[in-house]
Order: structure tokens, then C-alpha cells, then sequence
């Protein structure tokens, strides 16, 4: 049985952050406020996973007032989402992510995210879209406040 699942995240852009995306450290003069890495593009991918498996979201498995995940790198999160998922007899199938953001340009990034998402997850990098875009700079992303990112994802339950 194949199911979809769809995640979203916003974190808001503020100084002396490190700006981690798609597990990577971006070169930015800001990063994005959380309780973890605040890897917004990942915690959409989570959640696009756990809603396909319908195994509520990452703030249910992850608390964000939880001392233990206080600047967790978000990887580790993404790999503990699967660990659930293959308890529970499914196997990752695709994911589509799009980040919305209006700085800094992501592009040249992009094949870095899908190695380590794709290492991440066990599967190939052909599996891991990533696409970028600005939003002509309205609202809270085009006025570069925050990042967006949105995800969906498939995933298989094995018969
Ligand atoms: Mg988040």
C-alpha cells in the first residue's frame, strides 16, 4: 500500500544563528531561531513522513521545551522519523521539497541537501527532490523574516 504524506515549517531568520538546511551549513550573515538546528527544509520532510505514516508530527516526538533535542542537529531527527517508520513496516518511497526563501540563493546548494537527506533516509539521491524559490519578496519570506519550506513524501507498507 503506498501512502503520501505533506509537511510545512516556517522559522523565523534572526543574527547569530548558523543557517542549517537540508543538513547543511549555508555561508548566511543570519540562521534561523529553534529549539533544535532549526533545519526548517528537514522538520518539512519529517513531518511529510510521519503525516504519510499517519503518525502524528514532530513536535509530538520531538518537544521542543525537551532539553534533549536543545540544538539537535535535525538529521538525527529525520533518522530517528525513519527508525518509527520502518517499526512500524514502511519503506521510503520519494520525497518532494520546495524552500521558500527570498536570501540567500539556495541553488548552487541543492545536490549537497539531497547527498545528505539521501544518506540520511538509506536511499537513492534520485529519490530527494529540492526546489528552490523566492516569493518576489511578499510576505514574511520576501521580506527575508523567515524561511518556508513545504514537503511531500510516499511511502510503502510492506505487505
Ligand atoms: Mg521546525
Amino acid at each position: 500500500m503506498i501512502r503520501i504524506g505533506m509537511g510545512f515549517d516556517v522559522h523565523r531568520l534572526v543574527e547569530g544563528r548558523d543557517l542549517w538546511l537540508g543538513g547543511i551549513k549555508i555561508p548566511y550573515h543570519l540562521g534561523l531561531l529553534g529549539h533544535s538546528d532549526a533545519d526548517v527544509l528537514i522538520h518539512a520532510l519529517c513531518d511529510a513522513l510521519l503525516g504519510a505514516a499517519n503518525l502524528r508530527d514532530i513536535g509530538y516526538h520531538f518537544p521542543d521545551n525537551d532539553p534533549q533535542y536543545k540544538g539537535i542537529d535535525s538529521r538525527r531527527l529525520l533518522a530517528q522519523v525513519m527508525h518509527l517508520l520502518h517499526e512500524h513496516s514502511y519503506e521510503f518511497g520519494n520525497a518532494d521539497v520546495t524552500v521558500c526563501a527570498e536570501q540567500p540563493k539556495l541553488n548552487p546548494h541543492i545536490p549537497a541537501m539531497q547527498d545528505q537527506l539521501a544518506r540520511c533516509i538509506g536511499c537513492p539521491t534520485d529519490c530527494i527532490s529540492i526546489k528552490a524559490t523566492t516569493t518576489e519578496r511578499l510576505g514574511y519570506t520576501g521580506r527575508g523574516e523567515g524561511i518556508a519550506a513545504y514537503a511531500v513524501a510516499l511511502i510503502e507498507k510492506k505487505s
